[in-house]
């Protein structure tokens, strides 16, 4: 019997984070991180505070330049534009386009203030991607209700609690259709009870094959929805795997020791 070949092409990542660094003056944040997410997967970002996470969702997010290494989204290189083999600054127009491709979720809401939570969530589509308003307030619409908020659409954020207003701030990331949504502890300046009304909308979108990078203190929700865990301390990757082996066998004592904290 002959072996069968295998004409799969195994899927690019849709991003690669490879052998990145990152200073802020002498403060080495980011000491050579590497990491693939495939199309559809949800890795989840474990770490005690100040291990680098934010910053390394902050550098896919343009929203800071790394020192070496490169990020790329969907092959595109981060920061730059490849021109005849070499490499180019983005303008600031063209980091914009970029960004484009990647929600971000952060901590605190963000929402604008003084816009209603349909209005904060057809903004963007409007403003940046010029779609007819008709068709853009249906979508935010679809978008608020898949949320559970279409009853609170005419909301300003104040009048919203933190876990709509973090929903609403969902919404609003997915209504550009990005191709990634990083997610920095979401859920963290949230009143206890409010927390697992977010989960549940992250744990929907997991399940709908959104590619997610969540960082997070909740190891339930790690366990149960991240395909892999990873686990950061000091500006390095200490290990990386599923759930039930990173949370549930961890290999290095820096992750027992954290997990142990947690629970
Ligand atoms: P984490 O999200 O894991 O808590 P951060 O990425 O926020 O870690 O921070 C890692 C380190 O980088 C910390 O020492 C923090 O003080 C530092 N840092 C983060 N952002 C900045 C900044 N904009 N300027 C200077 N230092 C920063
Ligand atoms: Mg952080």
């Amino acid at each position: 019997m002959s072996t069968p070949v295998d004409t799969t092409v195994p899927p690019a990542p849709l991003v690669t984070i490879q052998d990145v660094e990152k200073s802020y003056g002498h403060n080495e944040v980011l000491k050579g991180v590497s990491l693939e997410v495939n199309a559809g997967e949800v890795v989840g970002v474990l770490g005690p505070s100040g291990s680098g996470k934010s910053t390394l969702l902050r550098c896919v997010n343009h929203l800071e330049d790394v020192d070496r290494g490169e990020i790329r989204v969907d092959g595109v290189l981060v920061g730059y534009r490849e021109h005849r083999g070499r490499l180019h600054e983005l303008r600031p127009k063209e980091v914009a386009a970029r960004r484009r491709d990647i929600g971000m979720v952060f901590q605190r809401f963000n929402l604008f203030g003084h816009l209603t939570a349909l209005e904060n969530v057809v903004e963007a589509p409007l403003r940046v991607r010029r779609r007819p308003r008709a068709e853009a307030r249906a979508e935010a619409m679809a978008l608020l209700d898949s949320v559970g908020l279409a009853h609170r659409a005419d909301a300003y954020p104040s009048q919203l609690s933190g876990g709509q207003q973090q929903r609403v701030a969902i919404a609003r990331a997915l209504a550009m259709k990005p191709k990634v949504m990083l997610f920095d502890e979401p859920t963290s300046a949230l009143d206890p009870e409010l927390v697992g009304e977010v989960l549940g909308v992250m744990r929907r979108l997991a399940d709908e094959g959104m590619t997610m990078i969540v960082v997070t203190h909740e190891i339930g929700f790690a366990r149960e929805v991240c395909d892999r865990v990873v686990f950061m301390a000091d500006g390095v990757v200490v290990e990386q795997g599923p759930p039930s082996q990173v949370i549930d066998a961890p290999q290095h004592e820096r992750t027992r020791a954290f997990l142990a904290r947690m629970s």
